[in-house]
Formats: C-alpha cells, structure tokens, sequence
C-alpha cells in the first residue's frame, strides 16, 4: 500500500520554468497549495543520476527535505532504440551549445547525424518519450512512476506548437508531430499523463484531473 498524500503543500521540484508551469495546470483544480523550488531559491541539485527514475528521485528528495513538504519532480527525454537511446537522460544536454544556451535544432541535427552514420534513413525510425515523476515527502519515503509515449521520427522538423523534441516525434496512431498537435491533446496523449495518471492513482485520494 503506498502513502496517500494528506497534505495541503506540495513543491514541484524545478527549476524550469515550462515544467513549473505545466505542474500548475495539473494541479489547478486541485485546491492544493503549489509552489516551486525555484520560487522558494533552493540550489539546484546535481543530477547524476543513471535512469530518469534515479535523476527524478534527486530532484525530489532534495527538494522535499530542505522544504520539509511532499515535493514532486519530473525527468524526461526523448530515447532512440536504434543509436543506443541516446539522447536519453541527456536529452536537455544535446541542445546546448558552446555558449551554454539551449538550441533544439543542433540536437535534432544530431540525431539525424547519428543514424545517417549507420547508413539507416532517419524519418521512420523508432523512438519513444519518458517522464519519470518521483514524489517524495520530508521522511524520505518515496513514489516513483514512468509514463511513455511510442512513436517515430520524422525530419526535417515540423510545426511549432511544441518544445524541444516535440516537431521530429510523431506517436504512433496520429499523422501529425507533437509540434503539430494542439497542445490540450498533446497532454492528454503524452509521456507525461500517461505518468501523471499513474502518479495520482498511487499518491492521491482524490482524482481532480480527468483525462
Ligand atoms: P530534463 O529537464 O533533464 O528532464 O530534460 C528534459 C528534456 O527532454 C527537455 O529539455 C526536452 O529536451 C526533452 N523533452 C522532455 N519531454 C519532452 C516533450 O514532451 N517534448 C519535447 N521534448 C521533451
């Protein structure tokens, strides 16, 4: 039986502001109180992690702790079976460029380069997205989940609806990229409400979010 959560405060362990804003919308019609790691200026912890779960659970201990609230955090990426999952866990790393500001095209590029060089035609390869979310409370008990979103790829990138991976990344069942595909259903479908259902159903007793 995992805990449910009984609280009124709940920090969303991050410091990107697009996350940030997206956990907002999760919880909007929760009634709860949310606020943010960057809001409350906690350092940002250094994510060293091995698998999305274990960077998530970083996030969310180390937030959980210095806040003393149930914190939950989200990491997520892009994986392509076919070049060994890369970019996996690094897929915000790929965008950055020698300045350190992030630039999704040189990421894109290289994804395209990697599976040219295995002599393979980029467009209709396998790839899927993850977003592990992990909630942990002060004590350190934690809840961890993995959501998905199976597809493929397609180049050159198209539509601009989206963030960073969304215009290659066609799901499986659709004709359109996530950079093309309105953004309410975009959540609806995504690696992260395939988790965040998941989480609610482990971690709440009430479920405000229906999609
Ligand atoms: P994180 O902050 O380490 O979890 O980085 C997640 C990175 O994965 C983001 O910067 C995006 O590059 C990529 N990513 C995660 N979810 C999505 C998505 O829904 N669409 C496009 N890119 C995504």
């Amino acid at each position: 039986m995992t805990r449910k959560f009984a609280g009124q405060n709940i920090i969303i362990a991050s410091h990107n502001s697009g996350k940030i804003l997206e956990f907002e919308e999760l919880f909007t019609n929760s009634n709860y109180r949310i606020t943010s790691a960057s809001k409350l200026g906690f350092p940002e912890p250094v994510e060293d992690g091995n698998s999305f779960k274990e960077n998530a659970e970083i996030k969310a201990k180390a937030s959980a702790v210095l806040g003393e609230h149930p914190a939950i955090s989200d990491d997520s990426g892009l994986v392509v079976p076919l070049i060994n999952g890369e970019p996996g866990i690094h897929s915000a790393r790929w965008a950055l460029n020698d300045s350190g500001d992030k630039n999704f095209n040189l990421a894109i590029e290289k994804i395209k380069n990697k599976i040219m060089a295995l002599g393979e035609a980029p467009s209709g390869q396998d790839a899927y997205f993850v977003c592990a979310l992990a909630m942990c409370w002060p004590d350190g008990y934690m809840k961890t989940v993995e959501g998905y979103a199976y597809g493929s790829l397609t180049f050159p990138p198209n539509g601009n609806k989206g963030f960073g991976y969304d215009p290659i990344f066609i799901p499986n069942g659709h004709s359109l990229t996530y950079g093309q595909i309105e953004p309410v259903k975009k959540h609806q479908i995504s690696h992260r409400a395939d988790a965040f259902r998941q989480l609610l159903a482990a971690c709440f007793e009430k479920n405000w979010w229906q999609h």
